[in-house]
């Protein structure tokens, strides 16, 4: 085996990549582990670890945008509030103060948290999969680490770069500089929708190993749980509009499964398959504002002791995901064209 050269990477720059010829200096022998054919089914098995820690590689530096993101929006003064429009005499106010500096940051605070939330929360299944003694309990967590997975490192690695992109936004100039910390966050979180099987190919497990393979059986484990967290919000006042929205959210997008389920194993599969990732991204829409829901229960309880600002925080963070993010989902699910889709017939040529 030979090092061929060290890649030169768009980020990633404290961690080296080499590519390597197997062979390449002299004979080389090759060894068969386990059984022929079966190659795919263990790679996966044994990539369940890695993707998780992918998308938590995104997540950190989607946490990382944001944080910056928010301590500089605090201190750069620029332009007067919306209030003193008219009053060109007015003093220049801190970023943050304005209500599109506000929009992005209360949405970048939504996804970190949200999918801060996804990821404990499959780690905790994964967790009480191997720990629980209760055959039917088991079942419930491999249903619910089988279908979250691909989520975690395939929504996690899109939205987290898409915030780091929204970090650099609000930096404004600065951000698209080296002097400031966000492009390299922008450069390094890139990777992580490629490697360790690119999200077209999570896509692929989430719709045809995960959603169809269980027979919506997996997908009926996730929305029990949803329930569960859906039925307790809409106990609470301030929440029940919220519950409402994402019970509708998670009625479509079971819906939507099982047309997709339909087409997989029909004459329509390429169409079905063409809207894998599109399926994913909807289904991760309404994971995230579950989540955001269920930390939105416990700090709904919070709000009169010391930490109330935190804990208002939170319901924020809902209340914004929930009623100006999840409704597009809605349009997302609606567009999850898993009959006749145009991509599935789209010969080479007519490109
Ligand atoms: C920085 C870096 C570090 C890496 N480290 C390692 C490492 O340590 N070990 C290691 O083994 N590998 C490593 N890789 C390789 C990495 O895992 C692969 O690049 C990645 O899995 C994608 O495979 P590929 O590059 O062959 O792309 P391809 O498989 O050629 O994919 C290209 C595009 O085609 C799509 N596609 C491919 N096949 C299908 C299909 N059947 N259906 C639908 N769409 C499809 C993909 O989704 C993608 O959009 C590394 C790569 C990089 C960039």
């Amino acid at each position: 085996m030979i090092c061929t050269g060290v890649e030169e990477k768009m980020g990633l720059h404290g961690s080296p990549t080499c590519s390597i010829s197997l062979g390449g200096k002299g004979k080389c022998r090759g060894f068969l582990l386990g059984a022929p054919n079966k190659g795919m089914e263990v790679m996966f098995h044994m990539m369940n670890e890695v993707r998780l820690e992918v998308g938590t590689q995104a997540f950190t530096s989607a946490n990382l945008a944001y944080q910056h993101a928010l301590d500089y929006a605090k201190q750069r003064l620029q332009g007067r509030s919306v209030e003193n429009l008219a009053d060109h005499g007015a003093a220049q106010v801190p970023i943050i103060r304005h209500p599109d500096v506000k929009r992005m940051l209360l949405k970048m605070k939504a996804y970190v948290e949200g999918l801060r939330s996804l990821i404990y929360y499959v780690a905790y299944c994964f967790d009480k999969e191997a720990t629980s003694t209760d055959e039917a309990e088991v079942r419930k967590y491999r249903n619910l680490t089988g279908i979250l997975t691909p989520i975690v490192k395939a929504y996690t690695s899109e939205k987290g770069f898409d915030v780091c992109v929204e970090a650099m936004q609000v930096f404004g100039g600065y951000g698209y500089t080296r002097e400031y910390p966000v492009e390299q966050m922008v450069r390094d979180c890139k990777i992580a929708s490629i490697y360790e099987g690119a999200n077209g190919i999570q896509a692929m497990d989430f719709l045809g190993r995960k959603v169809g393979g269980s027979k919506g059986g997996m997908l009926k484990s996730l929305i029990q749980e949803m329930t569960l967290t859906i039925a307790a919000a809409k106990q609470q006042e301030r929440l029940k509009g919220l519950a409402e929205k994402l019970e509708a959210a998670a009625g479509l997008l079971e819906a939507t499964c099982t047309r997709a389920i339909q087409a997989m194993f029909s004459a329509q599969s390429a169409s079905a398959f063409a809207c894998a990732h599109p399926l994913l991204e909807a289904t991760g829409d309404v994971v995230t504002a579950w989540m955001l829901l269920w930390r939105a229960s416990i700090a709904v309880e919070k709000l009169d002791g010391k930490e109330a600002a935190f804990y208002t925080g939170k319901i924020k963070a809902a209340e914004f995901f929930i009623t100006t993010i999840l409704p597009a989902t809605l349009g997302k699910l609606d567009a999850v064209t898993c009959e006749n889709n145009p991509a599935a017939d789209m010969d080479e040529n007519l490109f």
